[in-house]
């Protein structure tokens, strides 16, 4: 019998998880044995998840910079392709906090199954508060100062703070560009090394993702049996797809804008790569084809398509970013907790950070979260609550990362004046022989 593939035993481990606990429910003793004896599974899965952050960051944020070498090079192309990058990712972040705010998918939970999430992570929110407090009495460069960590093992600690271990990446790479080559062959291969390591370990970990699934659904819905959770996760997960959507016309509109090739041109040209992107759910794995589609089909030069699109696939995540920003205040609504303006321009600058520090593999997006609920102020808990729904929008997403990509490489080319005529034109033959 063939395999099922790993989207679909998450599925399958979703309803399963569900329907034991429905299940469950009938019997007294029911959602104590899910507690006690399936719910410890859950929190394992979210734990390896955790674990798995700070070296994540580490591994592609050195790996990410340090691959900028060719700036030296091609330090006007860098320029261009990381500033574009960056505002599109911005914009995804935004059109994601306006969504979030004014379909308020959290807000749907009703004030009793509110309480008994909070109840339920009571603990974690207690420590939370208490931070809270002390944020309040800090000065305006309180922020800046922050980024700055005085010992790195303490930024990379339990409670420690996701954005100075980014400070700390990026200020590595830097320091690696700038050594000499001899010198900076063995850091670099060393951190080539690591980071292979670490996707590997979130392959392993993302094998357990059925059975952790499974566990937290359970988990879910006996703590809180209600409708309305599941009806907001549903508003949740349409206002991602939404908001992906919405970046899709976006890229049609710039590169419409910039270049005068139609969206048609656009979709028909890249279409195949956002396939694999579906079904890889990983930029990485996708990044062959991506090239081969912008090369041959949309025209760009092969040294701008080497160029530009290997760092987007690292950096580049509009999807993720649009995705983290919505599920950081879906999470907050959820637990009612209310965000400050200064807290959502927070997430716009940590979405935007997280997201050029996921790694282009299926779960990252999720995982490097974490960083932003942390830096907000919201129940890293939370995670349970959005991670049922989470591997259908990761494919979503990752589509949206390569077809931002694609798009940012086509403005690029074109500004360096390198934006042909595709060699194939005809998109139908040419994909049959893929
Ligand atoms: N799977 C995504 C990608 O490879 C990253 C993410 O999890 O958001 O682009």
């Amino acid at each position: 019998m063939k395999k099922l593939a790993l989207h679909w035993q998450i599925l399958l481990g979703m309803v399963l998880g569900v329907v034991f606990a429905l299940l469950m429910n009938q019997f007294e003793w029911g959602a104590t044995f899910i507690a006690k004896w399936i719910k410890p599974f859950g929190n394992i899965f979210i734990n390896a998840l955790k674990l798995i952050a700070v070296p994540l960051i580490l591994a592609s944020l050195i790996k990410g910079v340090s691959d900028l070498k060719d700036i030296s090079k091609l330090s006007k192309m860098g320029g261009k392709t990381i500033g574009t990058y960056l505002i599109t990712t911005v914009i995804a972040v935004c059109i994601g906090l306006a969504l979030v705010n004014i379909i308020k998918p959290g807000h749907s939970i009703s004030e009793e199954t509110r309480a008994q999430l909070v109840e339920n992570y009571k603990s974690d929110a207690d420590s939370r508060i208490a931070q809270a407090e002390k944020q309040k009495q800090a000065g305006p460069l309180q922020a800046l100062e922050d980024i700055v960590p005085s010992n790195i093992f303490q930024a990379a600690s339990d409670n420690g703070n996701m954005l100075q271990v980014i400070f700390f990446a990026i200020f590595f790479g830097i320091g690696l560009i700038l050594i000499p080559e001899e010198q900076a062959k063995p850091v670099k291969d060393f951190f080539d090394g690591f980071n292979e390591v670490i996707l590997k370990l979130i392959d392993i970990i993302m094998l357990a993702a059925p059975y952790g699934v499974f566990a937290l659904l359970a988990a879910l819905v006996v703590e809180a049996p209600s409708a309305d959770l599941f009806k907001a996760l549903g508003w949740y997960a349409f206002s991602v797809v939404l908001g992906l959507a919405i970046m899709m016309i976006v890229y049609s509109l710039i590169v419409y804008l910039f270049t005068k090739k139609t969206p048609k041109f656009f979709f028909n040209g890249i279409s195949p790569a956002q396939l694999l992107a579906f079904s890889t759910s990983s930029s990485a794995a996708t990044l062959p084809l991506t090239m081969e589609r912008v090369e041959e089909h949309l025209g760009v030069d092969e040294e701008v398509a080497s160029f530009v699109l290997p760092i987007g696939a690292t950096i580049n995540m509009d999807g993720t970013s649009l995705y983290q920003a919505i599920a950081a205040v879906f999470i907050a609504q959820a637990f009612g907790i209310e965000l400050s303006l200064g807290a959502q321009l927070g997430i716009i600058a940590t979405a935007t950070l997280s997201s050029i520090g996921s790694a282009a593999v299926p779960g990252a997006g999720m995982v490097m979260l974490v960083i932003v609920l942390a830096q907000a102020g919201i129940p890293e808990a939370g995670l349970a609550l959005i991670f049922a729904v989470d591997r259908p929008l990761d494919m979503c997403r990752t589509t949206v990362n390569i077809t931002g990509d694609a798009a940012v490489s086509m403005l690029v080319a074109n500004s360096e004046g390198r934006l042909h005529d595709p060699k194939v034109k005809d998109w139908d033959d040419n994909y049959k022989t893929n």
